[in-house]
């Protein structure tokens, strides 16, 4: 690539979710340290709340001929706003040349958006930049210097550091997109303990009192998380940390070896309380029974994250409120914090037979998008329109409930008969938008097909 002002970089993750995107944050070292003049184009730098209109915005106001993109978002899972931009938005920059790099395009159907004047580069950011416009010999050593004034400059100084220690996880629930997403990529893979390590005293050098490891599972090879542990609390890195694991992973021996090394949160997922349902998404653990274990030897400094599921092939309206029963209790418990979603069906291998209900890409955008970024009806009409012209994105809208209607009315009644409680959080801005005629819709529809018309046409679609 030539060296001249044509380069732009564009960042479509709106708050990346409160991680660092350190891949950006190598790119524009590194551009810095080449004199390599770029024009940086943040959505997360727009004043404007409404995400659609934020990105329509940053789009349009590109001059550069060339358009980096960043997908360095934080963990390289399919994000949301990935999908949206790629697939709604990018025909917007038609006049550009536009490269954009991901090591994880198996993961998007590019096949649907390829045009001659886009390039997929399986690189990430930084690595494209080192790769096709020089290599300023910037050292680690170097990065982590100018980290500090680099993260004031771009405005991401408050953001959490993270790294992982390993990727991958050794269960096979269906519903799992949290694994490498090659064939034939292990199952598992183990990362550098210097590295992990020295992102954490860099953290703590930059006055952070928190650090996140972001693997799925953080005891997925147990030998390698003892040794690391060990190292951990004999270096003392200075920060305290979060991580997720599997309930049947963990016991009182690990957990204290994880406390003991600075472990203040942990997020489990316990999806359901009914076993059945837990046997057909495949979870492989009788995990409500693990939760109770662990909750009797979890120690009061420990924060608790849970997940749990629903809309999942065979739920009943009575199995779905059992659910949200437990939900609330174990809310109720100090230190404890769970959401509940609704099972989207990213992983194709794994699908049951499934059918369209248009409310779930209201719930996955809602639940998905950060909470800052309102989402206009405009926004909700384009995924629409894409949900019903393009079949690759039939994860946004098939569900495997059979009564799925029945379902989220039981959610809605469920919610609305108690409206004070304070744990369930997650459907607040469903049941709220358009000023309640969503869930108007829910509860009075006597059929899917009904409710499925109902919203298209009040979407405008
Ligand atoms: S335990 Fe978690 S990370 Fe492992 S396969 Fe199941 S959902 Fe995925």
């Amino acid at each position: 690539m030539k060296k001249g002002r044509s380069l732009a970089i564009l960042q479509i993750i709106p708050k990346h979710h409160e991680l660092l995107p350190v891949g950006l944050m190598k790119a524009l070292s590194l551009l810095d340290a080449l004199g390599h003049p770029y024009g940086f184009y943040d959505i997360e730098r727009s004043p404007d709340p409404d995400f659609r209109s934020s990105l329509m915005h940053v789009l349009s106001g590109i001059k550069e001929d060339t358009v980096l993109v960043s997908m360095a978002c934080h963990n390289n899972y399919p994000k949301i706003e990935s999908l949206i931009f790629l697939y709604l938005y990018l025909p917007l920059l038609k006049d550009k040349k536009i490269i954009i790099c991901s090591p994880y395009f198996s993961l998007y159907e590019t096949s649907l958006i390829q045009r001659d004047n886009i390039v997929f580069s399986p690189l990430n950011i930084d690595e494209y930049i080192l790769r096709h416009i020089g290599n300023p010999r910037l050292t680690e050593d170097a990065f982590f210097e100018g980290l500090g004034a680099s993260l004031k400059r771009y405005g991401y100084e408050h953001y959490r550091f993270w790294e992982y220690l390993t990727f991958g996880c050794w269960a096979n629930c269906s519903f799992c997109y949290n694994r490498l997403p090659f064939e034939g990529s292990p199952a598992i893979t183990r990362h550098s303990p210097d590295r992990v390590l020295r992102w954490m005293r860099f953290a703590e050098k930059s006055g952070k009192t928190y650090f996140e490891f972001c693997e799925p599972n953080f005891i997925s090879d147990r030998p390698f998380t003892e040794d690391f542990l060990a190292r951990l609390q004999r270096e003392n890195p200075g920060v305290t940390w979060r991580c997720k694991t599997r309930l049947d992973d963990i016991d009182p021996d690990i957990y204290g070896r994880m406390t003991a090394a600075g472990c203040r949160t942990i997020f489990f997922g316990v999806e359901h309380v009914d076993l059945s349902l837990l046997r057909r998404i495949r979870k492989g653990e009788n995990s409500p029974k693990r939760l109770a274990e662990f909750l009797k030897y979890r120690r009061k400094e420990t924060e608790i994250h849970l997940s749990f599921m629903m809309g999942i092939r065979g739920e009943t309206p009575s199995a779905l409120r059992r659910n949200l029963e437990v939900v609330l209790r174990v809310g109720a418990i100090e230190g404890v914090e769970p959401n509940i979603g609704w099972q989207i069906l990213f992983n194709r291998r794994h699908r049951s037979p499934a059918a369209a209900n248009y409310i779930v890409p209201f719930m996955f955008i809602m639940n998905f998008l950060p909470s800052q970024m309102e989402i206009s009806p405009a926004l909700m009409r384009d995924i629409l329109q894409v949900c019903l012209r393009e079949p690759f994105f039939d994860f946004w809208y098939m569900t495997e409930a059979e009564d799925s209607l029945a379902l989220m009315q039981q959610l809605v009644t469920f919610l609305k008969s108690r409206p004070q409680q304070k744990v369930i959080r997650d459907y607040d801005r469903l049941l709220r938008y358009q000023g309640g005629d969503l869930t108007k819709l829910i509860l009075k529809s006597r059929t899917l097909e009904q409710l499925n018309s109902s919203v298209l046409s009040m979407a405008g679609v």
